[in-house]
């Protein structure tokens, strides 16, 4: 998975990405980021990149321009990156096992081919449709992604009538701009492609995994503050933890989501 980041703060996404968990995913090679510098593709010789409104109100737009030829760029360059694998998979067989052995293992530990011509390209926004888990789930199955970050009052709809695909926001408030939304996203996508974290199956059995928010957890010592750990997670009857961990669950997603809880029964019961 390659996310492509356009954005006029590169260093604000590149620092926030390259830490802890997705750091070590990059370094591994089982997802790769790029934030790209809209700011470099303005033709605008002061490089400028924003302008005020027509029709007037407060405050500048990201101009068409910029927003059009950097998204060009980036998806030529997707385009240029899969002809190139798809030759190197062609012509490779035969001259170096190595290291197809290689891309094949990586390959199937990070995801499927691109098909570069349906590259999504999301205009975080908080005009969007809300993310949520599920959009995470469907996001994380494709090979490259592009987010595209707004600034100021936003980008020109001409631009984004030409390349967006897909509208998303993070929730019903207004940010200074798309850089947050956009890392959000990624970070919940990220850690669905398999290989991203230690433990797979951690993905699958969190809070929204099932429809329902997780159980709780608890780790040593058994007793703190006078509190003891439930005894069942001592017991080492597993069907046991099973059982009263799907009960808390339910509890739990009653008490704190009751929006959650009542689509969960419509499905189960
Ligand atoms: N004028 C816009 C409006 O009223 O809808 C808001 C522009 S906002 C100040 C600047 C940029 O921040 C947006 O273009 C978008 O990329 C990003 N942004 C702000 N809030 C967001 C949210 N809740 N979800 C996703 N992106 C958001």
């Amino acid at each position: 998975m390659f996310f492509h980041v356009l954005t006029l703060f590169p260093d604000m996404i590149m620092d926030g990405l390259n830490t802890s968990i997705l750091g070590k995913a990059m370094e591994r090679g089982c997802i790769r980021a790029e934030a790209v510098n809209i700011r470099d593709y303005t033709l605008d010789k002061h490089l400028k990149v924003d302008d005020y409104t027509y029709g007037g109100g407060a405050g500048m737009l990201m101009q068409a321009q910029p927003v059009y030829d950097c998204t060009m760029a980036v998806l030529d360059s997707i385009v240029k990156r899969v002809a190139d694998q798809t030759t190197e998979n062609t012509t490779g067989n035969t001259t170096d096992n190595t290291e197809n052995v290689l891309k094949d293992e990586t390959k199937a530990s990070c995801g499927n081919a691109t098909d570069a011509k349906k590259t999504r390209v999301i205009y975080v926004t908080p005009q969007g449709r809300v993310f949520d888990q599920k959009t995470a789930q469907e996001l994380a199955k494709e090979e490259d992604l592009i987010f595209l970050c707004g600034h100021y009052e936003g980008i020109d709809e001409r631009v984004l009538e030409e390349v967006v695909t897909d509208y998303i926001s993070i929730g019903d408030y207004v940010l200074t701009g798309g850089e947050l939304p956009a890392m959000v996203m990624i970070d919940a996508i990220a850690r669905l492609v398999p290989g991203v974290l230690n433990n797979d199956e951690s993905a699958q059995t969190e809070s929204f995994g099932n429809g329902l928010l997780e159980y709780p957890q608890y780790s040593r010592p058994r007793i703190w503050h006078d509190k003891e750990v439930p005894p069942v997670l001592l017991s080492g009857d597993h069907k046991k933890v099973e059982e009263w961990r799907l009960e808390q669950s339910l509890i739990r997603t009653k008490e704190r989501r009751p929006d959650l809880y009542e689509k969960w029964r419509e499905s189960h019961l």
